[in-house]
């Protein structure tokens, strides 16, 4: 097909969408290493798990042998109210650029939540509801998860209980009352709901507490309210495979068109949406069908990946929730101030992990002066307004795209775009004023973090 057929925006007919997620780990040969209980370091049982977790997500956590599970109907509906996402090529960029490279983005910000998140969120929601749960509880750092949460609470009638990370509340307003329309409860943590805040606020009096933290208050009201369960919108295994419909549209998108992709680039904080993304392209590579170029990149300030160990880790700074095997900075790292607050985790996804460690991918780190350069270039050009998580990808896509120009090579790549970011002005605004500083942790800076690691054999 030549060229010019192909149109700006690819989209699919519903009929054309997917109707099941692809579970990664079907086709992984050496399968990610299994959460462990912190109190006997053996693995969660379903029966453990199924005590913070609710049921069916806990069989997706563990099921490592379907490639492939439906997607219950009433979430295909919900899908398809904000969905299929569309695939964009970035003609304008590619023109401004002077590049030979083909670029091609998939935005996941075309929804209220203003980002990839609600995939997953919809999901989880659901199955709470099945189960016959009263509610759920979750935490949020810069707010996109407790927003997408709280829209799919609402829409199946569900009570949602947002931890916020003290700071966020108290800097994104808006984000907040977007929450609070939807009817979730939002409560700036640590706060003395919890013992575990009460606990932490005796230690650290006037602290603005952090993610590691307000998860742990999230899972103790969880656990310890009754018809309540805990949920997470990154990181887990059931949540890569709920946003594997990204990457399912991306590839029947590019399939009808007859493209392949040579590059396939996507941020990552805990990894939802690079795993979602890259999921079927890397079924294909683990399969040894085809052979894709795959870039995480992640913030110079909260490196994971590019200078963290893969070690077994706690998930939360409480040290309440399950041990999971992953590229970690070490559940102590507290990372510097970064506006990308959706990427600054200290783990990754314990499958990307595996598949890193194997070296089916790899990742590089950003400094945020060069992501907002990134951003603003990508707003004024193809005129979406990014997130400064998104603008990590946006990054490396033009640096990729830079290096065409050079070689004169025709590359196809094709970048995850997350979502908007209304939300962040007060970060443009230091971009705009010239006043952004960039952070890079040194290795003694490291240390406490990996100081922090617990002794595991395993
Ligand atoms: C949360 C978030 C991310 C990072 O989370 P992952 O789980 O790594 O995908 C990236 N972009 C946006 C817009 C987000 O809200």
């Amino acid at each position: 097909m030549s060229e010019k057929q192909i149109p700006y925006k690819i989209y699919l007919e519903e009929a054309e969408m997917p109707k099941q997620w692809y579970n990664v780990r079907a086709d992984m040969k050496n399968k990610p290493a299994p959460l462990l209980n912190p109190a006997t370091l053996e693995p969660m049982t379903a029966e453990e798990l199924g005590a913070v977790f609710c049921e069916e997500l806990v069989q997706q956590e563990l099921n490592e042998t379907d490639r492939f599970i439906d997607i219950p109907d009433e979430i295909q509906s919900f899908y398809k109210m904000y969905r299929p996402a569309p695939l964009v090529r970035a003609y304008c960029l590619e023109k401004k650029l002077g590049t030979p490279a083909k670029i091609y983005y998939k935005f996941e910000g075309n929804n209220t939540s203003g980002s990839h998140k609600l995939n997953s969120a919809i999901a989880q929601a659901y199955y709470a509801k099945k189960q016959g749960l009263k509610g759920v509880t979750t935490e949020t750092g810069a707010g996109q998860w407790g927003t997408a949460l709280s829209m799919a609470c609402s829409y199946f009638d569900l009570d949602c209980k947002v931890y916020m990370v003290k700071v966020s509340y108290e800097q994104k307003p808006f984000r907040r009352e977007v929450m609070r329309t939807y009817g979730a409860s939002v409560t700036p943590s640590p706060s003395t709901t919890t013992e575990v805040g009460k606990k932490i606020l005796a230690e650290h009096p006037g602290t603005t507490g952090s993610l590691g933290c307000a998860i742990s208050e999230a899972v103790e009201v969880a656990v310890s309210t009754e018809g309540y369960r805990y949920v997470l919108g990154s990181v887990l295994n059931q949540v890569l495979l709920h946003q594997s419909i990204i990457g399912m549209e991306t590839k029947i998108a590019l399939d009808k068109y007859g493209i392949k992709p040579d590059v396939i680039i996507g941020c990552a904080g805990g990894g939802s949406n690079l795993g979602g993304l890259i999921s079927p392209f890397m079924g294909e590579k683990l399969r040894g069908e085809a052979d894709y170029q795959i870039i995480a990149v992640e913030p110079a300030s909260c490196p994971s990946l590019t200078r963290g160990k893969f070690a077994y880790d706690f998930c939360d700074t409480g040290m309440v929730c399950p041990l999971a095997k992953m590229y970690t900075l070490g559940s102590g790292f507290i990372p510097s101030a970064n506006h990308a607050g959706g990427l600054r985790y200290h783990g990754m996804s314990s499958t990307l992990s595996q598949l890193y460690d194997d070296g089916f991918m790899e990742a590089r780190s950003v400094e945020q002066t060069a992501v907002f350069e990134a951003a603003q270039q990508f707003a004024r050009i193809e005129g979406i307004l990014p997130a400064p998580e998104s603008s990590h990808a946006i990054r490396v896509a033009i640096d990729e795209a830079l290096k065409c120009k050079e070689t004169g090579e025709e590359k196809t790549i094709v970048f995850g775009l997350t979502g908007t970011g209304y939300f962040d002005m007060v970060a443009y605004q230091k971009f705009n004023d010239g006043v952004m500083m960039d952070y890079i942790p040194t290795d003694e800076d490291l240390k406490p973090g990996f100081d922090s690691l617990p002794k595991v054999d395993k």
